[in-house]
């Protein structure tokens, strides 16, 4: 407990300490996660809008096997950033999915990269390392980024954009339509794909104050040249008027929830015979 003032204590507040417990538990956790192999990779399907064809994959991590019980990636993420965990996470993600994905003939996967990451000296060495381990194209390779780290470096990130790019991979912008972009940003960075956030198909129908947002966002994509996919599609009405709206790709419980390999496999093949 703290002093505040004469003679008055402030209440010990338990909510503080407990969040740091469960912090660093989850720290050591993580650690142990990744040498027992507690961790996996699920992955959710994108289709073409026009002709339903699967032709990318999502890669999500998962944390099925954790002692204590599951916990959302969002918050496992979001401690493993914190203790740098992040790296070896995050590799662990890219050479699985690669590994994985690598023999499902053409199609592309995706694999969200971390501020952390993209900022991180060695992280392209060890991209062009997977890649070589796993035989995988890297013009079936694309990561996705956050709209909220590109605010806050917009230099680091067109350099590792045009990076990457020289390489072949292309580059998503994740989350589009929770921050605030800039459109003068977005024609500087070489994006070729944004990724329409699933908030934003929140009240998405006709004449709706959504429809008109996203469909003001699909132009301004596609006027940048630039691809669109939308993300957490859950309904018919969503997905006929994003195609509409000239939406390129589409992804959502709609079309398919993250699933493990097996699973997936099997739902391509479905999707490949139909
Ligand atoms: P995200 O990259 O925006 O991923 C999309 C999230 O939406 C996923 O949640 C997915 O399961 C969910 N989703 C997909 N379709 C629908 C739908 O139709 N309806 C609804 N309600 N949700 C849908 P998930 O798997 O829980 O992941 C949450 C976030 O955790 C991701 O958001 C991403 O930011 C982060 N994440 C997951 N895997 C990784 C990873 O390998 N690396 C990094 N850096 N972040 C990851
Ligand atoms: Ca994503
Ligand atoms: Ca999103
Ligand atoms: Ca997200």
């Amino acid at each position: 407990a703290k002093t505040q003032g004469k003679g008055q204590i402030a209440v010990y507040n338990p909510t503080f300490d407990e969040g740091r417990l469960h912090r660093l538990a989850v720290e050591a956790q993580i650690g142990r996660g990744l040498s027992s192999g507690e961790f996996e990779v699920h992955y959710q399907p994108e289709v073409d809008a026009k002709t339903g064809e699967v032709v990318a994959v999502e890669a999500l991590l998962r944390w099925p096997r954790r002692l204590e019980g599951p916990l959302p990636p969002d918050e496992f993420i979001e401690i493993a950033e914190a203790t740098g965990q992040i790296h070896p996470l995050g590799m662990f993600v890219l050479e699985r999915a690669c590994r994985d994905i690598a023999p499902l003939g053409n199609l592309r996967l995706s694999v969200n990269v971390s501020p952390a990451q993209f900022r991180d000296a060695h992280f392209e060495r060890q991209v062009a390392h997977v890649l070589e381990q796993t035989q995988f194209p890297p013009h079936r390779l694309q990561f996705e980024i956050t709209e909220g780290y590109l605010l806050a470096n917009p230099e680091r990130v067109v350099r590792a954009v045009e990076t990457f790019k020289s390489r072949g991979l292309s580059i998503a912008l994740d989350d589009f339509g929770t921050g605030f972009t800039s459109i003068h940003y977005l024609r500087s960075y070489g994006f070729s794909h944004i990724k329409i956030d699933k908030s934003l198909l929140i009240g998405l129908s006709p004449g709706s104050k959504a429809a008109m947002l996203v469909s003001g966002a699909i132009m301004l994509a596609c006027g940048l040249d630039m691809r669109v996919i939308a993300e957490g599609v859950e309904t018919d009405e969503q997905a006929d008027l994003l195609r509409k709206a000239g939406c390129h790709k589409l992804q959502g419980f709609l079309f398919g929830k993250p699933m493990p390999l097996d699973e997936f496999v099997a739902h391509l093949a479905r999707s490949r015979r139909a």
